[in-house]
């Protein structure tokens, strides 16, 4: 063996304020209040702030290694917990406000967090299950609207505001406060609990490494590609899967940040996209199909010429949704996947130039795939057996994934038949991989058809459905078939005043898929059931619809 000669240095969350303070520190960080005001604050300030944040939860009795939770929307104070708590070496850990109180007891329970920050927005969520909590013994509320905080919560904004920053030196010096080079880049930085859709949530513990190998491999050019000039708006919460990473590789990187707060219908977003100059939103497909929807009823309301682009994960981003924003209106979808259990990022569909020279079509097909695997993520996909598949683009199995910000376990070891005993982790994500990497998911594996011993993907016919004029979203679900096992049945949800018939649809579908792919049964539904995290709670269909095709 002969060494390199390099140093040790942590990658380390007290590095980027650090860097922020001594850089960028005019960058600005704005945040819109519960009354939409908006206000801001630099990265000078910020630095400032999260450094006060950790002298006031020292002065609290924490100590590195303890859990603080966050209950709380995007806005700067959330900020400073993702900066301020890590880079003191303790560890924040983000509840989703959208799960039941039950499991937010069980997850801070489970978690040991000894202090809750929370939005006085959701002191009503949190007063549901604060009863059952054994360890936390500080409550801080962010005020948000202005008023009081009376005992025994703690007001988190009067405990910064109460400590004494340390003086910054006048010209540029290298980092010098608190946070340089203090952590182990080993250590935990933030705790995130997937949402449990089968038995109890799981949490996965991000390093300090993780996160800024993350940072630093998502903002490259061809990944989510964020600079200093750009406006970042993480629509997605920072309360689930750290808002993609996007406020750490905003900040690595010096771009303005823009938090949304708690207004997230279309129109408030559109217009904080028009007035903050944005140039990269990021969220769940939901959101967009509704921004979609009022661009499509008011095509001239906003400008969004300052917008680059806009990525779209969490679930599948239909084909037509991103044609949609390209054709009608002239912008550009970056398609992204990931998982609480990756940091979240995992592939982004960046079109190649071997793809691109194929012309319109395979670049759409490109763009509405899953994506290429950022650096550092490897992939695979294997069949029931276990057997690894070529990537030949058509057969299905379940992806794995290894990398350094895929987690290789769960925090208690909790999930070990998730985990290969050659060291990958099982997605459970049903997928084909074509020559050039590219990812696309057809369906969870729980979520999978098998009618008659073949696999029909419920998000190609889901994605294509979706595609029909009337239909504003689709769900495709097993129902119990005495003949063949399964059979597909689609749940459909019309645009406001539109409708077709089914042999419509079914017309539609046949264009597109084999003839033994198509649903036996349509039903037409006001909503699709969706879980904590925005997805289809295809389980609650299969359970009110499942058995229709025995019955009928
Ligand atoms: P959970 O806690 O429900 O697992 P995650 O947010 O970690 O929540 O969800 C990860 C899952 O979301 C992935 O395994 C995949 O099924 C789905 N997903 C994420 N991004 C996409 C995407 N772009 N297209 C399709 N499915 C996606």
């Amino acid at each position: 063996m002969f060494d390199g000669t390099m140093m040790g240095f942590p990658l380390s969350i007290g590095h980027l304020l650090e860097r922020g303070r001594a850089i960028f520190p005019d960058s600005e960080v704005v945040s819109r209040g519960p009354d939409k005001r908006t206000r801001s604050q630099t990265y000078e300030q910020t630095y400032a702030r999260s450094e006060k944040l950790a002298r006031a939860l020292g002065r609290l009795g924490v100590r590195p290694g303890d859990r603080i939770a966050t209950l709380s929307w995007n806005h700067a104070q959330h900020l400073e917990c993702y900066l301020g708590i890590p880079a003191m070496g303790a560890v924040v850990h983000t509840l989703n406000i959208r799960l039941p109180p039950s499991e937010l007891a069980y997850i801070t329970n489970h978690a040991e967090d000894v202090a809750v920050v929370v939005d006085r927005t959701l002191l009503p969520l949190f007063e549901k299950f604060r009863s059952e909590l054994k360890t936390v013994k500080h409550i801080l509320v962010v005020r948000d609207d202005g008023g009081p905080i009376e005992p025994p919560f703690l007001d988190y904004d009067a405990l910064v505001d109460a400590e004494t920053a340390c003086p910054r030196a006048v010209g540029f010096t290298p980092p010098e406060g608190p946070f340089a080079a203090t952590v182990d880049e080993n250590q935990a930085a933030m705790i995130c609990y997937t949402s449990g859709t089968t038995g109890n949530p799981k949490g996965v513990a991000y390093s300090h490494r993780s996160t800024i190998l993350h940072a630093m491999v998502g903002s490259m050019r061809d990944m989510m590609g964020i600079g200093c000039d750009d406006v970042v708006l993480p629509v997605v919460p920072m309360f689930h899967a750290a808002a993609w990473g996007l406020p750490y590789m905003a900040y690595l990187n010096g771009a303005k940040l823009v938090f949304p707060g708690c207004h997230l219908d279309p129109e408030s977003l559109l217009d904080l996209m028009v007035s903050q100059r944005v140039t990269l939103a990021a969220g769940v497909p939901t959101i967009w199909n509704g921004i979609l929807a009022k661009l499509d009823a008011e095509p001239k309301r906003w400008d969004l010429s300052s917008v680059r682009t806009m990525i779209i994960g969490g679930s599948a981003a239909p084909a037509s949704m991103i044609e949609g924003f390209e054709k009608r209106h002239g912008l550009v979808v970056t398609h992204a996947w990931g998982m609480t259990e990756t940091n979240p990022l995992g592939t982004l569909a960046r079109v190649v130039q071997k793809v691109r020279v194929r012309g319109e079509e395979a670049i759409l097909s490109a763009r509405a795939s899953q994506g290429i695997p950022a650096a550092f993520v490897e992939t695979r996909h294997v069949d029931d057996s276990g057997q690894i598949l070529p990537w030949d683009g058509a057969k299905m199995g379940e992806l794995e994934v290894r990398g350094p910000w895929v987690t290789r376990s769960y925090v208690s070891g909790e999930g070990t038949d998730r985990f290969t005993e050659d060291g990958w982790f099982k997605t459970g994500d049903i997928v084909t991989i074509d020559a050039e990497g590219y990812v696309r998911i057809t369906d969870r594996s729980k979520d999978v058809i098998k009618s008659g011993g073949e696999w029909i993907s419920s998000v190609a016919l889901e994605n294509a459905l979706m595609a029909h004029p009337a239909v504003l979203e689709a769900a495709v679900f097993a129902g119990q078939h005495p003949k063949w096992g399964e059979r597909p049945i689609a749940a459909i949800v019309w645009k406001p005043g539109q409708t077709a018939p089914e042999s419509e649809l079914a017309a539609h579908l046949a264009e597109r898929f084999p003839k033994y792919w198509l649903p036996d049964h349509y039903v037409v539904i006001d909503q699709i059931p969706r879980n904590s995290t925005g997805k289809f709670l295809k389980s609650k269909l299969r359970d009110q619809y499942g058995d229709v095709l025995v019955a009928k």
